[in-house]
């Protein structure tokens, strides 16, 4: 009975330490009492295959959001449009010029938050980001962009993910990016440096940044993913500031683990039912699908998405509302968004000054991240068998929505 007590409070020690980010050298130190500096595992997985990698020429992305539980996400659409040329874009803590013209998109998106958690545009171009904490994120006197808005903004104004890449980084360096980013949070708590996987047909760019400082990295072929830790040794590009080549502020050493599991699985998990079992992976600690662990980490994985851009030019979005172990991807054709999974309690608001999200019978993702079960995902057989012979996609993708809703007794 001892033996086991100690040897549980040794595991209940090791998963501590694997989920902390390591202590930052004193002379380093941000602000000793600043929870970015000791915050447990704030997360998030991302990865992607390139179309040499699938053998079929399809380009496959997919990201786990992971967030407090309460931080709801809907699936919205964004139509592309011209702007009146004096135009302005009210964000969450600052007021930009808007671009001439906007790219249509779609993405999954928290209830509080202008952005995107992942997305994907009218051009093929996708996203996904990751928090990480670096030796030069600073207090700024004024707020900026999240991270979120930068990569909404970099699907909105970029054709290719190469011109993605260059909006966002332009924004980054003007704008800087202080500012919570985690609702209910203070700018001191909730804020956090991001780094980005953006990707488009024939390539992808890993851009990790620190402040407002940047490099990136170019992926011509196979497959990349990233997780809650700066990991690039070298790179393309970079912002012409002076740049640290050694960011790592604090080792997450979950965001390392989950890094190298996501990496491990890519390399036979090149399909679509590959990625959903990336997505509800639960080998490391915590798993890609992240669940909360009481005391350690208040995060969890809320939304995942999975993007297809087969060659022929279509794009297809798998998005799970919730836990994807207890959830299921539903499809939705580019554009074709049921008002069912939009439209819940959104506004943009300072993520400092939001209200928790609660439970609401109208919001499909609070239904299914309170009612979800492990069985759902036996649906997406079906689902997968019935969209290609679907004459209208939106219709065929409310279907689904329906059939799931029956099947957690909401319908
Ligand atoms: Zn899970």
């Amino acid at each position: 009975m001892k033996r086991l007590s100690v040897s549980l409070v040794f595991v209940a020690l090791l998963l501590a330490l694997s989920l902390m980010p390591a202590a930052l050298p004193k002379d380093k130190q941000i602000t000793l009492e600043n929870p970015i500096a000791t915050g447990g595992a704030i997360s998030c997985d991302t990865w992607v295959v390139l179309k040499d990698a699938t053998g079929d020429g399809t380009t496959l992305f997919g990201k786990n959001s992971d967030r407090l539980p309460f931080d709801s996400q809907v699936l919205v659409y964004n139509e592309g449009r011209e702007w009146e040329s004096d135009s302005t874009l009210k964000l969450e803590y600052t007021e930009i010029p808007q671009a001439d013209r906007t790219y249509a998109t779609m993405g999954s998106s928290p209830y509080w938050c202008w952005g995107y958690e992942m997305g994907v545009n009218e051009m093929g171009v996708v996203a996904g980001n990751e928090a990480i904490y670096t030796k030069q994120h600073e207090i700024e006197p004024a707020r900026g962009l999240v991270g979120m808005d930068l990569l909404r903004l970099g699907l909105e104004r970029g054709a290719t993910a190469r011109e993605a890449l260059g909006v966002m980084t332009d924004l980054l360096e003007e704008y800087g990016q202080w500012g919570s980013a985690t609702p209910t949070k203070s700018d001191e708590e909730g804020s956090y440096d991001n780094s980005y996987l953006i990707a488009d047909r024939n390539e992808a760019w890993i851009l990790e940044t620190s402040g407002r400082s940047w490099r990136a990295k170019r992926v011509g072929n196979g497959t990349a993913s990233i997780s809650n830790v700066p990991t690039l040794g070298e790179w393309d590009l970079s912002s012409g500031n002076e740049i640290e080549t050694n960011w790592l502020n604090m080792i997450s050493i979950s965001g390392k683990t989950r890094e190298r599991r996501s990496s491990a699985l890519l390399g036979s998990k090149r399909d679509l039912e590959g990625m959903m079992e990336i997505a509800r992976d639960h080998r490391a600690i915590p798993g890609i699908c992240m669940h909360t662990i009481p005391v350690v980490s208040e995060w969890e994985t809320v939304a995942s998405m999975i993007v297809v851009l087969p060659a022929d030019g279509s794009i297809e979005v798998w998005w799970a509302a919730g836990r994807p172990c207890s959830s299921v991807y539903v499809p939705f054709s580019f554009g074709e968004v049921p008002d069912m999974v939009s439209k819940a309690g959104k506004s943009v608001t300072a993520a400092s000054k939001v209200e928790q999200d609660s439970f609401s019978e109208s919001s499909y993702w609070w239904l299914l991240h309170e009612r979800g079960n492990e069985g759902l995902k036996e649906l997406e057989k079906e689902f997968i068998a019935g969209k290609d012979s679907a004459k209208d996609k939106k219709e065929y993708t409310e279907r689904c929505l329906n059939r799931v809703l029956e099947e957690i007794g909401a319908a």
